[in-house]
């Protein structure tokens, strides 16, 4: 029997990643009575970039996929990684709010930032509009896995977050495959899943490094959801018979 998978990216796909960060970077300023506006939430975001770039523990597999702005909310107390490097990172939203702040002229209690800012970035995790129906639309004809890029804990809580977690029967997140996605070791770890006669029917995601990849290591075809072609589109994209 063919059971056709539908392999699906999480971030800037089913939710908002980008543009929710930078939300919730504008509501801390707000909290904090500091100006916000673009410039002011940028100083922010390159502060954060600095500081968890300037860490040399961040080339670590569990990590190397977290974006400097994914890295302010990460938890990153139970990954397996050695103690030393579990050190390393934990504490690098407070550095980098108190990076942040210095460059914005606040003496704000940086702890308190890093809090406001995992409480406010949390409550971003929302599916986009139709998501919810168009995942059950595929759901009629597909076994839908997940395909992200990212640390364990990460990656998992914004799923229970957006509530999506149980229309998935397989999730690959890269910090646990142990390869980024978009190489052929991640590609071989979701073949390797493609057991009793399971093939993919189709790969979509918004990246055309990582999904796009993923798509062509596997010779599956790709939908890239971009402005124009958003998720709700996608099972209107599928060739299943
Ligand atoms: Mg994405």
């Amino acid at each position: 029997m063919t059971r056709a998978v539908a392999i699906i990216d999480l971030d800037d796909c089913l939710i908002p990643d980008g543009t929710a960060a930078r939300a919730a970077v504008s509501a801390v300023l707000d909290e904090l009575s500091i100006a916000s506006g673009d410039q002011a939430v940028d100083t922010v975001l390159a502060a954060a970039r600095r500081e968890w770039r300037g860490n040399p523990h961040v080339a670590h597999r569990e990590v190397e996929r977290v974006a400097s702005w994914e890295a302010l909310w990460a938890d990153f107390h139970e990954l397996p990684m050695p103690e030393a490097t579990i050190r390393a990172l934990v504490g690098n939203d407070v550095r980098a709010w108190r990076l942040a702040l210095d460059d914005l002229g606040s003496s704000a209690d940086a702890a308190d930032a890093a809090l406001a800012f995992r409480r406010l970035r949390s409550e971003l995790v929302r599916p986009f509009p139709g998501v919810e129906s168009a995942l059950d639309s595929l759901r009629e004809r597909h076994e839908l896995w997940l395909a992200t890029d990212g640390c364990r804990s990460l990656q998992r809580a914004k799923l229970r977050l957006s509530g999506l977690a149980d229309r998935f029967q397989r999730v690959f997140v890269s910090g646990e495959v142990g390869h980024p996605k978009g190489t052929a070791e991640f590609t071989a770890a979701v073949r390797t899943a493609l057991t009793e006669g399971r093939t993919v029917c189709l790969v979509a995601g918004d990246s055309t490094t990582t999904d796009l990849l993923l798509a062509e290591t596997g010779g599956w075809p790709f939908v890239q959801i971009t402005d124009e072609v958003r998720f709700t589109d996608v099972p209107t994209y599928c060739r299943c018979p």
